[in-house]
């Protein structure tokens, strides 16, 4: 007998299981699985979003062993997710208030996958129209063409909605509170995940505890939300910080620096233009990461 075998996509870890998703027309089937000890020996970590193959399946207990991993087209390492297609990066007009050096944490780590960053602003009901509109030409000029939403009023959601579904999997990221979980729960009603207040015991709480899982929005589209995190850290290569920046890339683009490893700081001749809102956060980036690294360089 030919064992059957099926293609899926891991959609949520716990302890030492893999919950995977099969492929259609299994679509509907969620299969609790092990890992063949083959798998594990390789020393092959399987994260969310892996496309996977699964023997042993036992329909009616819903169980089988997963034992192969295809390769990965891309890799998010915070939270480890691959093969995701788009990052999604939510900040808040307000509650919290937007926080510029915060936000570009947020965004080198999204554009560190080289993958397409889209940028909502959410709780614009808090906020003046026209403040929020100020708010996204200000990003706008960081290179991002945010989405204005509000899980409160609906605005944006049908825009949101049909972002999402155009995208094999994406990953909804950014600070806590700013409303990531309201805006699956009136995405995925069935969902109900646990909605925070702004600050307090209870959001630390439940963030420790939450774990990146898959859910699907339509046939072939997967949005992943994360656990909440508030700082990321810097990428560690100080060169590669200004293809970080959409506004400092696209200048590049056009003008080249003519020194090869210039960090566009004080070098003399470096004709990459200051006038840039994001420059003193570009500089002080390249700052920190000048002084973290120096240690480790031994002298
Ligand atoms: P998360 O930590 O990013 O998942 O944020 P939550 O979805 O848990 O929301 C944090 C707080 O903001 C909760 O008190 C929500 O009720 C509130 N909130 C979420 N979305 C909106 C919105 O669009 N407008 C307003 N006014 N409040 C919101
Ligand atoms: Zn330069």
């Amino acid at each position: 007998m030919v064992e059957q075998r099926l293609r899926g996509v891991v959609v949520a870890l716990q302890a030492n299981y893999l919950e995977v998703e099969l492929d259609p027309p299994d679509a509907a089937t969620r299969l609790l699985c092990t890992r063949r000890t083959r798998l594990n020996h390789r020393g092959a970590a399987v994260h969310v979003g892996d496309r996977v193959w699964v023997e042993a399946i036992d329909q009616q207990q819903r169980r089988a062993v997963v034992a192969d991993v295809e390769p990965r087209f891309s890799w998010l390492s915070r939270p480890p997710v691959a093969n995701v297609t788009a990052v999604v990066v939510a900040f808040s007009v307000e509650q919290p208030t937007f926080d510029p050096d915060q936000a570009s944490r947020f965004l080198l780590t999204a554009e560190q996958t080289g993958l397409v960053v889209q940028v909502l602003l959410t709780k614009c009901d808090l906020l003046q129209e026209k403040a929020s509109r100020q708010l996204a030409d200000r990003l706008q000029g960081w290179g991002y063409a945010p989405l204005l939403l509000s899980s409160e009023t609906g605005e944006g959601m049908e825009s949101l909605r049909t972002l999402l579904k155009g995208q094999a999997l994406s990953v909804l990221c950014g600070p806590s509170g700013v409303g990531k979980s309201s805006l699956l729960n009136s995405l995925l009603p069935q969902l109900s995940l646990r909605v925070g207040a702004v600050s307090g015991r209870l959001q630390r709480g439940r963030h420790t505890t939450r774990h990146v899982e898959l859910h699907a929005l339509a046939p072939g589209a997967r949005v992943a939300d994360t656990p909440g995190f508030n700082r990321p850290e810097l990428p560690d290569d100080i060169h590669n910080l200004e293809v970080l920046f959409p506004e400092l890339r696209s200048q590049l683009e056009t003008h080249p620096c003519r020194f090869r490893d210039c960090l566009h700081r004080d070098e003399p001749g470096c004709g990459v233009s200051r006038d840039w809102e994001r420059y003193g956060i570009y500089r002080r980036s390249v700052e920190e990461l000048m002084g973290f690294s120096r240690p480790s360089r031994g002298g």
